[in-house]
């Protein structure tokens, strides 16, 4: 931590107002409340959530807090052009602010990283919205000041929701390219493997796919769906495997890449 920072009061605000002069035009009307954003800044994106209030009159105030992330305090009239434009104004402010934060931990609050898909998208919670993952941001019903371990079993959720939707759409997109037919299709909660063939042709998934990038998912695909033709690592089988990923050593380093989350999650 760098030094100063210890410095400050428990629970010292970390704010920078910034006077906000423009004249706020008439026929802007109030944007939705809980709005979120995101600007890129350097290569750095910063993903904000954006609080309006009708007495705030002239001032955009920006805090940069460990269980809120960055926060915009807004007037009810201000368009998200000109709070993106306050935002960027003081990015590096932000930037610094967001640097002297705890290191990213498994903690789950607002502003955590989760990983999808081989992505970190930033983690908000809004209750009264659909969970949903967008540009980024991935939203989950939960209120701002829930218990950890309320946001983490939401979250759970929302990971075997995703995994029970894209799972076995791959696979099935995959076995009728590849012309095989398992028996069905499971997604199990499977520590130690990413997926299997049974004898009978049951094929098994772990949910924690949803953590790899889309590429190293489609070749756990392949590879237990070439198993229903080769029920071994022999030659044959990987040559099955080639026929339809060409690039499946690549794929293979990109799902090696992700398996200190499946043994952490
Ligand atoms: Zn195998």
């Amino acid at each position: 931590m760098p030094a100063g920072v210890r410095d400050l009061p428990e629970g010292h605000d970390q704010t920078a107002a910034i006077a906000y002069t423009r004249a706020v035009p008439r026929t802007t009307r109030p944007e939705a409340a809980g709005e979120q954003a995101r600007i890129e800044v350097d290569g750095a994106t910063i993903a904000y959530s954006v609080v309006r209030s009708r007495r705030r009159r002239k001032t955009i105030e920006i805090s940069v807090r460990p269980a809120e992330g960055v926060r915009v305090s807004a007037p009810a009239f201000a368009s998200r052009a000109e709070v993106a434009a306050v935002v960027a104004k003081r990015a590096h402010w932000i930037l610094a602010r967001l640097a002297t934060l705890p290191p990213p931990s498994p903690a789950l609050t607002p502003g955590s990283s989760v990983p999808f898909r081989g992505e970190q998208l930033t983690l908000l919670l809004e209750p009264g919205v659909e969970p949903r993952a967008l540009d980024g941001v991935l939203r989950l019903m939960v209120e701002p000041g829930a218990a950890e371990a309320a946001v983490a079993a939401e979250l759970r959720t929302w990971y075997l929701g995703r995994a029970n939707d894209l799972i076995p759409a791959v696979v099935r997109a995959w076995a009728e390219r590849m012309g095989v037919t398992p028996r069905a299709v499971l997604v199990r909660d499977q520590r130690r493997r990413w997926g299997s063939c049974a004898a009978d042709g049951t094929l098994r998934f772990n949910w924690r796919l949803v953590f790899v990038p889309p590429k190293a998912a489609e070749y756990v695909a392949v590879h237990e769906l070439a198993h229903l033709r080769h029920h071994d690592h022999s030659p044959a089988f990987w040559g099955e495997v080639a026929r339809w990923l060409p690039d499946w050593t690549e794929r293979r380093r990109l799902l090696r890449d992700g398996e200190s989350a499946l043994l952490r999650a």
